[in-house]
């Protein structure tokens, strides 16, 4: 069998590795579907010819793909819509007259474009909190969508058995069969790139016997659980007078609360609060974009850092967020971070490419395979051309990438030792096709839900 190699020389590379190491000039060498060896200046002569492919980073920074760390990708037919409301009634305006509605056809080419719109903006792994499961073939689409672009995923199955939308709610044995099928059909599949975990979908809509019961059953599989936490102020309130207690202190109490668990948002949270999560290393996912659109408050992400708690960063559903591009998300963390804080060292761009891309492999359940261009890490690179107005002249790269649209400026996306994207285009999809199909599938979702819908003239 021929060795699936491929050298990336002559480019700027930023490792994200514990060092921080950054060399000016280097070289990444990929075998098979993970990085073999990185170094400074020219590669080793065995090295060279070894190699299958050999890719020119002249003129590029080359950094590992980043974790995309919360998503919904059934959200990308719902962009733009239902953007003057606050969160709750936001939920009520737009997810719930829709999800009833969506069949697994529709999901799939969702999250197609979804996938699609996150290789191209340089994330190269996402962990899609799934809560919409009136047909259970959505699941289903959307681990196929990851298959067919060859992006990581990480299905966390996302439920809710009170007081949520009562066409969404199922009964605890529902969700442990469908995550039983789910985890035995997708864990580990596809040369481990999917993956599957507990999504408990927000504590106000989940009661304790079921959160006991499925995290129970995660932590027996050794997967994770990932939920929204205390993204307004009026569900932190719903908890308190219904339990008693704040969001954290209640998975405290529940003793769910651990290095396996993501904590979405958590943004009102107290001093109490922050104590546990450092604690008991949950990680958290801070969504800064999406809690700006939201209007939902800066979460506490300086003194979070200064703790010492892991945070990984996401996008959110394109719903809340219109957009999937984690270069804009780094971006407004540091922005959010620096404004609230009123302290412009509050977080440095090194910082948020280390939560996009370490954080992030934490929250995907691979800290030790994701987020770092190492050998024996996993081969999830990123190469940025650099010579565009944004970037020209450079002074240094990663200040550069996080505040110069570095999203625009991704051209080669390589996962799991694939080339997926080069020269700033998909390799093996046919991009116009995903949008036309996509285009029509949201067509028939909104005339069936009996939703106003005016497609752009279809080119066919
Ligand atoms: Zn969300």
């Amino acid at each position: 069998m021929t060795e699936n190699t491929i050298l990336i020389e002559k480019g700027w590379i930023i490792t994200v590795d514990d060092a921080k190491t950054v060399h000016r000039e280097g070289y990444v060498f990929i075998s098979g579907d993970s990085i073999e060896a990185v170094g400074a200046g020219a590669p080793p002569d065995d090295l060279r010819q070894r190699a299958g492919t050999t890719i020119d980073a002249t003129r590029m920074t080359v950094m590992p793909g980043m974790i995309n760390a919360h998503n919904h990708l059934f959200q990308s037919f719902l962009r733009g819509l239902c953007i003057d409301k606050p969160l709750l009634e936001w939920v009520a305006g737009v997810i719930w007259p829709l999800a009833p509605h969506f069949k697994g056809e529709e999901a799939y080419w969702a999250a197609m474009i979804g996938l699609i719109e996150n290789l191209y903006s340089g994330s190269t792994a996402t962990i899609d909190n799934q809560y919409i499961h009136p047909d259970h073939a959505i699941d289903d689409g959307i681990y196929r969508a990851a298959r067919d672009t060859g992006m990581r995923l990480n299905l966390a199955y996302g439920w809710g058995d009170i007081k949520y939308f009562p066409p969404l709610h199922q009964p605890t044995e529902e969700v442990i069969d469908e995550s039983t099928r789910l985890y035995e059909t997708y864990h580990g599949k596809e040369n481990g790139r999917l993956r599957f975990e507990n999504g408990a979908v927000i504590p106000w809509g989940c009661t304790e016997e079921g959160m006991l019961r499925v995290f129970e059953l995660a932590r027996k599989w050794g997967v994770g659980s990932h939920l929204h936490i205390a993204e307004t102020k009026e569900e932190v309130d719903i908890n308190i007078r219904d339990r008693g207690t704040r969001h954290i202190e209640w998975l405290d109490k529940l003793g769910i609360l651990g290095p396996d668990v993501q904590l979405v948002h958590s943004v009102w949270v107290d001093d109490h609060e922050l104590e546990l999560m450092a604690q008991s290393k949950s990680v958290v996912v801070h969504c800064p974009l999406s809690n700006m659109t939201m209007g939902t408050a800066p979460a506490r992400v300086t003194e979070m850092h200064r703790m010492g708690i892991d945070v990984a960063l996401a996008s959110d559903g394109s719903a809340s967020n219109n957009a999937q591009d984690m270069f804009e998300e780094m971006r407004g963390a540091l922005m959010l971070a620096r404004t609230t804080s009123l302290d412009a060292m509050a977080l440095m761009p090194a910082d948020v490419l280390w939560m996009a891309c370490r954080g992030g492999a934490k929250a995907f359940g691979q800290p030790e395979l994701l987020g770092a261009l190492a050998p024996g890490r996993k081969a999830d690179v990123v190469l940025v051309d650099m010579w565009r107005p944004e970037s020209v002249p450079l002074h240094d790269p990663v200040p550069a990438l996080v505040f110069q649209r570095g999203g625009r400026m991704v051209d080669t996306v390589i996962v799991d030792g694939r080339i997926l994207v080069r020269d700033k285009q998909l390799t093996f999809i046919d991009e116009q096709e995903v949008l036309r199909e996509a285009q029509k599938a949201c067509a028939s979702l909104f005339k069936r839900a009996g939703l106003t819908y005016e497609p752009l003239p279809l080119k066919m």
